[in-house]
């Protein structure tokens, strides 16, 4: 019997280390989608400086045409003073002259303005690309790094596999489908120690005839509490 129970530990365990694998494994994945999460990030960013800049941009040299245009009215204006006869006309002709130089002023000011942010534009576009960059080359390396971890896993999950088929061979059916039945149903595991007379499973108090029962070793005792197999602490097959 302490034969049985050995196995069902080494069962047990087996298991517990696959369950771990599986959890790993989700775990990489999770590794890499951070990753490209974080370069998509970067990408948006650079991608809204650029609209940015093309913004400022088309700002400036619509600015600029506005500033032309005025210019080119103004030599018009400056045409007509030369011909001007009376002082009104010539007035109208200076005030207008006037309001289209203000114009002009206020324009050149925008423009600069666009100009400028022009230039910090393309210095954020910049620096947001090597971003981009740095990120694509981390979540390059995050892939390998992951790829090798994964074909490590792979190649534990094999061995662990064939150590289990291994192990439950050696079991007799009857007490492998009963720890198969009690690992559907306790996700901890269907082995439980009891110490000082309390199962580690459900942490309820057993029986002095449970107790005597584990002592003499000739059956598979239950916990009558939840049901899982037990076994004697001190016992060096014990699970942790
Ligand atoms: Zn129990």
């Amino acid at each position: 019997m302490k034969e049985t129970l050995q196995q069902i530990r080494s069962l047990q365990d087996v298991n517990r280390k696959l369950e771990r694998l599986q959890h790993d494994a989700e775990m990489l994945t999770v590794d890499v989608r951070n990753q490209e999460r974080l370069v998509r990030q970067k990408k948006r960013q650079a991608e809204q400086a650029h609209q940015q800049r093309l913004q400022a941009a088309k700002e400036a040299d619509a600015t600029q045409l506005k500033i032309e245009e005025a210019e080119q009215e103004i030599a018009h204006l400056i045409v007509q003073l030369n011909m001007a006869r009376h002082q009104r006309e010539l007035d109208a002709v200076q005030g207008g002259i006037l309001s289209h130089r203000a114009d002009i002023q206020k324009w050149e000011d925008e423009g600069l303005a666009a100009l400028q942010s022009v230039d910090e534009l393309t210095k954020e576009e910049e620096r947001l690309a090597e971003e981009v960059r740095q990120a694509e080359g981390e979540l390059a390396r995050v892939k390998d790094e992951v790829a090798a971890r994964r074909a490590e896993q792979e190649r534990l999950v094999a061995e662990l596999t064939a150590e289990r088929e291994r192990i439950r061979r050696q079991v007799r059916p009857a007490v492998l489908s009963a720890y198969d039945r009690l690992t559907g149903r306790h996700r901890s595991g269907a082995l439980a120690a009891i110490k000082g007379r309390v199962c580690q499973g459900c942490f309820t108090r057993v029986t002095k005839q449970t107790e005597n029962l584990l002592m003499r070793g000739e059956e598979i005792v239950y916990c009558h509490s939840c049901g899982r197999m037990l076994m004697l602490a001190g016992n060096e097959a014990l699970p942790e």
